[in-house]
């Protein structure tokens, strides 16, 4: 089991950049739930933790300690970036002395840039390092990253950050980023598809509309008698049976008429 831990930026009193009537702590809040949400729900393998899920204040060097304390894998700091206005585009960071980050770090980047970019051009900073308190108090024991998606008090970026849409394209590229690094695999659809497979429902009325349609047919000798009639009476018919008895019921229906 591949442990990530999710290090939303921010939160309660510490706001982070502040623009455009939208704050840090939430939107990057909101980017790293809806990542959580993905990497458990798509891939197999994956067990996925925040180091806070709602409006909290948390130390830098306790959300280090949570990752450590949980033996995570994976450490990706969530966060946006702010300058003087004039600056755009993303940026991601890995501790100055750390190499064994740079893996994650790139697939990060590049996931996160490719899916804003469906949305539109944007500035790419490029790779970077950095001596972020989270980035010291991790790099060590996992692979650990701080990624910055977008500048907040930046006019075209924030009209971008403004979008549902994109924010959830920033998570889907940090799953993405994420599951390149970590090997994740998808899962496997068949789980889905067993669920279309199951059972057609038929209404207890119809049932019983069946079972004096069939009762008619055994009585003229079209169909073996009482077999079927029972299995109509007590539901019991696969969907292949119940599929041929509609579609003789059908045929017999339309030679009485
Ligand atoms: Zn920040």
């Amino acid at each position: 089991m591949v442990k990530v831990m999710i290090d939303p930026g921010h939160g309660g009193h510490d706001l982070g950049v502040s623009a455009y009537d939208m704050t840090e702590k939430a939107l990057v809040l909101d980017i790293s739930q809806q990542a959580k949400g993905i990497l458990e729900s798509e891939y197999e393998g994956v067990e996925v933790r925040l180091t806070r899920s709602n409006d909290r204040f948390i130390q830098l060097s306790d959300r280090a300690r949570m990752a450590r304390d949980w033996g995570a894998d994976f450490f990706v700091s969530v966060h946006l970036n702010a300058f003087n206005g004039s600056a755009n585009g993303i940026e991601t960071f890995m501790h100055n002395n750390s190499s064994a980050s740079a893996e994650l770090r790139e697939a990060l980047h590049r996931q996160i840039k490719s899916h804003i970019e469906q949305h539109d051009r944007i500035t790419d900073r490029g790779l970077k390092q950095a001596n972020f308190s989270v980035l010291r108090n991790t790099y060590q024991s996992m692979y650990s990253v701080l990624t910055e998606s977008l500048f907040l008090d930046n006019a075209n970026d924030a009209e971008l950050l403004k979008q549902e849409q994109v924010i959830t394209d920033i998570a889907r590229g940090h799953a993405r980023g994420i599951v390149e690094a970590a090997g994740l695999t998808r899962k496997s659809s068949e789980s889905e598809n067993e669920e279309e497979d199951d059972e057609m429902k038929l209404e207890n009325w119809q049932w019983e509309q069946m079972a004096e349609k069939v009762k008619d047919m055994e009585d003229e000798g079209l169909l073996d008698e009482g077999r079927w009639h029972e299995a109509v009476k007590n539901h019991e018919l696969s969907n292949s049976e119940l599929t041929w008895l509609t579609f003789i019921i059908a045929s017999r229906q339309a030679l009485v008429k």
